[in-house]
């Protein structure tokens, strides 16, 4: 298996490859040049076992097959629960999907925990160093650090922008105690983290320099891991199985369409939008423009630049790079994603449907979710429920519950007057010590503090 860039500008590579590169050379995203079909032979008992014959045609030739089956395994060993990812009814045609399990409380560690051991396998036997250089507004700076926590080979920093998380978000970053784990508070948006970031990337000597490397949603690896939950899913459903899946990235969603793809049963996607709802217009009106992000009870949803819809966008294109090229440069300049009626018709429409919660609908769910069936859920998840009940009623509909509730405890609280506990095992957080470094949002100084933890070249 080899990965293509979307932009049909760069050499095609191996997994290791598309792996420690992240974004291709051409700005595009990896893809693999083929798209492998399930076969039920693909079905374990145990979660891990599954994910490694789901991912294994993604890898093979890359890395050794006995190496992988123990990443995976070592990987899935990590989170709370028995069945990884548990699936429970919440009413005759409704699920949730628990993917908060993991050591960090939301879903993104059931990519970064795989990625992170992915990322050391394969730098230890290169011999190689690199720095990850990342921005999140909560949820990814917590999962990459406890991903890499134990790698010898990545220095990691993280931007966050200061006051905009969540407090257990902060702690889960600020109170991890290893040499080569570096969190940056930021004084500014989540957006202006990120332009820092990217002009890291820009700057080609100071990204050879370092080494850089990436962790963000647009790394394949984490898009292949996601795929797993979609197949172990509507298989234990046994029939067409629908999801809705509150997204902002389309990372999540992306990963449910690519099983859908290989053969997993699964009849449509729910897409569920906070009031950052570039998504939700997409899907609906065919609206594609970039709006100022507002910041909501969803954080990890707010988001204007859905970077990996430009995925299936090259897939709507019959994978033609340059085209998705101009679209991608066309977006970036005007602000708004020009995609066909005929190509809205065949691709979108009859496998999306899409809602936008706002805040005040979003307390409402959680309110209803827990006097109805006396479960707490996260405002994230409850963006996904609300719109599964609104756009479902066509057969079973599974939500994918992406925080864990005590990750997001002032909004349920406020919802339901209960404050959700951290699971044992995170239940000091409150009591550890932080390290909080500030800075201003200025090029200059982050550049010149990455480059005095990186070891890279020592
Ligand atoms: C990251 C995140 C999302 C959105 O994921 P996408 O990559 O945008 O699909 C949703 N909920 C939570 C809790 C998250 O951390």
């Amino acid at each position: 298996m080899l990965f293509e860039s979307t932009r049909g500008a760069s050499p095609v590579v191996d997994f290791e490859a598309a792996l420690l590169g992240g974004l291709a050379p051409d700005g595009g995203l990896y893809m693999p040049d083929r798209w492998p079909e399930l076969n039920s032979a693909d079905t374990a008992d145990d979660y891990a076992a599954t994910a490694i014959n789901v991912m294994w045609p993604y890898v093979a030739g890359s890395i050794d097959a006995d190496v992988f089956a123990d990443i995976c395994t070592d990987a899935y060993a990590t989170f709370r629960h028995p069945a990884v990812v548990p699936l429970v009814q919440i009413d005759e045609q409704q699920w949730l999907l628990e993917l908060f399990h993991g050591p960090t409380l939301a879903f993104k560690d059931v990519a970064l925990q795989l990625v992170g051991r992915l990322f050391d396998h394969v730098l230890e036997r290169r011999g190689e160093r690199i720095t990850i250089v990342g921005a999140t507004s909560g949820d990814t700076g917590s999962a990459a650090i406890d991903g890499v926590r134990h790698c010898h080979n990545v220095d990691i920093i993280i931007l966050y922008p200061e006051g905009r998380t969540s407090e257990v978000q902060r702690r889960q970053m600020t109170t991890v105690e290893a040499d080569h784990v570096h969190t940056v508070a930021i004084d500014g948006t989540f957006d202006d983290c990120q332009d820092l970031v990217k002009a890291m990337f820009a700057d080609r000597d100071f990204r050879e320099r370092m080494n850089l490397s990436a962790v963000n949603s647009i790394n394949w690896a984490r898009v292949m891991a996601q795929v797993v939950y979609y197949v172990t899913t509507s298989r234990a459903l046994g029939g067409p199985t629908s999801f809705c899946v509150p997204t902002g990235n389309f990372g999540n969603v992306l990963a449910g369409w690519i099983a859908r793809r290989m053969g997993a049963d699964i009849h449509r996607f729910h897409i569920a939008s906070n009031s950052n709802d570039i998504l939700a217009r997409f899907v609906q009106d065919r609206d594609m423009s970039a709006l100022d992000v507002v910041a909501t009870l969803s954080p990890s949803m707010d988001i204007q630049v859905s970077s990996n819809f430009e995925r299936l966008l090259f897939e709507m294109n019959g994978r033609d790079g340059e085209h998705t090229a101009a679209q991608m440069a066309a977006f970036r300049s005007e602000g708004r994603l020009d995609v066909s009626a005929a190509q809205h018709a065949e691709w979108i429409a009859p496998v999306f449907t899409a809602g936008r919660v706002s805040d005040a609908d979003t307390l409402d769910e959680i309110a209803r979710v827990h006097a109805d069936c006396g479960l707490l859920i996260d405002p994230h998840t409850a963006t996904g429920t609300r719109v599964a009940r609104a756009n479902g009623g066509d057969g079973p509909v599974v939500t994918l519950a992406t925080a864990h509730p005590a990750k997001f405890p002032d909004a349920v609280e406020r919802a339901t007057g209960v404050r959700p506990a951290l699971p044992d095992g995170l239940a000091d957080l409150y009591e550890r010590p932080e390290r909080i470094r500030a800075m201003a949002a200025d090029l200059a100084l982050v550049q010149d503090f990455v480059a005095s933890v990186s070891r890279v070249g020592r």
